[in-house]
C-alpha cells in the first residue's frame, strides 16, 4: 500500500526517509515542493537525486481530498466540499478581508459534541479526519487561490493569512492529526505561520486544552455560549463532563504558554436564550481572572433548529455591557450565509455512525429511543 505523505509534519517525514535509508534533509526538500511549491508530482521535484523520485513515484503519493463542490458567496467568500470518502465530505471556508485572508479547516467528518444549536453537531459523527485530510485542505486552498506555483494567480504571494481550525468537527477530539496539521501550519519548509495566525477553536474538552499547550500552543478560542453551569450544560453538553470553573481554569493555564495574552470567547446570541442583560453580569464575573476577548456570533439559523438570531440591538446592548468593564468585545460578521458557509452551517454530507441523526428524527417525531 502507498503512503501518502501529506500524512506526515516534520519529523514524520523526518522518520519516513530515515526509514527508507535516505539523509534528513531529503525530508525538508520534499515537503517544500509539497507544501511551498503545492506539488504532487515527485518527477518535478528537480533537486531530489532521480533514484529517489522514482522510489517515490512507487512507494509513496500525495494525495489532498478531491473537490466536490466551489460555491462563492456575493460578498467574496468561498466554500469548497471535499470528499473524504464513503459518502463523507467535509467543508473548507475561505474568506477574504481587505488586509487578511482566513481559511476556516474542518477536524471531523461530523462531531459527536451535540451542541444544540449547530448543524454540524445535529448531522452526528462519522470519522475524524487524517492529517493529510486536514492539511489537504490548506494545501488545496493555497493551490487554486494561486499561492503556490501551480496556481492560478502569482506564484509566492500569500493569500491565506489566517488559519481558524473553526470548521467541522472539534479539533481536540481528533487531537494528535490536528496537532500534526498544526506543525505543518506553522513549519518554515511548510506553510510559515506564526502562532497568532493560527487557532483553534475548542467547545472546552479540558485536558486536552492542556495537552494543546504543551504540544503546540497556538492562538486559542473558547466556545463558552453561556454565563452558567445550568445553561450552558444544555447548550453545550460537554460542559456536563467539564464545568465552567474547570473550563476557566485551564484557560488560565493555556495562557501561560499562548502566543497571544489572551483567550477569545466566542458567545453566540441566541434570542431569548443566553443574550440578556444577566447573562452578560453573570459573563462578567465569570471570567473576571481570565484575560480574554469575546467574539460575539449571531446565530445562523438552519432548518429545524429551534433557535432565532438576537436582534442587532440586543446584541449592541449586550456587547456594551461586556465593554463598560473593559473587555474588548467584536461582534462577527455574518460571511457567506448565501451559500451556507457562516459559522454552525456547515454540514458538508456526514454518513452517521453515531445514530444521531436517527434519534432527533425521533424525538421530532416523538418516538421514544
Ligand atoms: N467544534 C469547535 C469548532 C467549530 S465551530 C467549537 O465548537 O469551538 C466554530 C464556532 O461556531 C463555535 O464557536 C461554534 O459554537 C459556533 N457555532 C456553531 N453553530 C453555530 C450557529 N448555528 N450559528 C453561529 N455560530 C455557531
Ligand atoms: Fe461540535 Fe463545535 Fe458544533 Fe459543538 S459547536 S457540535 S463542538 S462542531
Amino acid at each position: 500500500m502507498s503512503v501518502n505523505l501529506l500524512d506526515f509534519d516534520a519529523a514524520g517525514l523526518t522518520q519516513f526517509f530515515t526509514e527508507l535509508g535516505e539523509k534528513p534533509f531529503r525530508a525538508k526538500q520534499v515537503l517544500r515542493w509539497m507544501h511551498r511549491e503545492g506539488c504532487d508530482d515527485f518527477a518535478q521535484m528537480t533537486d531530489v537525486a532521480k533514484s529517489l523520485r522514482e522510489r517515490l513515484s512507487q512507494t509513496a503519493t500525495i494525495s489532498a481530498p478531491s473537490m466536490v463542490r466551489d460555491s462563492v458567496s456575493t460578498d467574496g467568500t468561498r466554500k469548497w466540499l471535499l470528499d473524504v470518502g464513503q459518502s463523507n465530505a467535509v467543508e473548507t471556508v475561505f474568506i477574504p478581508e481587505a488586509r487578511r485572508g482566513t481559511l476556516c479547516v474542518s477536524s471531523q467528518a461530523g462531531c459527536a459534541l451535540d451542541c444544540a444549536f449547530c448543524s454540524t453537531g445535529k448531522q452526528g459523527f462519522n470519522r475524524n479526519l487524517t492529517t493529510a485530510e486536514i492539511i489537504g485542505q490548506l494545501w488545496y486552498a493555497n493551490r487554486v487561490l494561486g499561492a503556490a506555483n501551480d496556481g492560478e494567480g502569482e506564484p509566492g504571494e500569500r493569500i491565506i493569512t489566517n488559519v481558524v481550525m473553526m470548521g467541522m468537527g472539534e479539533p481536540l477530539a481528533n487531537f494528535d492529526n490536528v496537532v500534526a496539521a498544526l506543525n505543518l501550519m506553522l513549519d518554515d519548509h511548510a506553510y510559515g505561520l506564526s502562532r497568532r495566525r493560527v487557532t483553534v477553536s475548542t467547545s472546552g474538552i479540558v485536558p486536552a486544552m492542556d495537552r494543546l499547550r504543551d504540544a503546540c500552543p497556538v492562538a486559542l478560542a473558547v466556545s463558552l455560549h453561556a454565563s452558567n453551569d445550568a445553561l450552558r450544560d444544555k447548550l453545550v453538553p460537554i460542559n456536563q463532563k467539564y464545568p465552567l470553573a474547570e473550563l476557566m481554569a485551564a484557560c488560565q493555564r493555556y495562557l501561560e504558554k499562548a502566543p497571544r495574552d489572551f483567550v477569545t470567547f466566542e458567545y453566540v446570541m441566541l434570542e431569548g436564550v443566553n443574550d440578556q442583560d444577566t447573562h452578560a453580569y453573570e459573563l462578567l464575573k465569570l471570567v473576571r481572572d481570565v484575560p480574554c476577548k469575546f467574539n460575539l456570533i449571531p446565530f445562523n439559523p438552519f432548518p429545524n433548529s429551534g433557535f432565532e438570531r438576537s436582534s442587532p440591538e440586543r446584541i449592541r446592548r449586550f456587547a456594551d455591557i461586556l465593554m463598560r468593564e473593559g473587555i474588548v468585545t467584536t461582534t462577527r460578521k455574518t460571511r457567506g450565509d448565501d451559500v451556507d458557509a457562516a459559522c454552525g452551517q456547515l454540514a458538508g454530507q456526514v454518513k452517521d455512525k453515531s445514530r444521531r441523526t436517527e434519534r432527533h428524527v425521533m424525538q421530532f417525531s416523538g418516538g421514544s429511543q
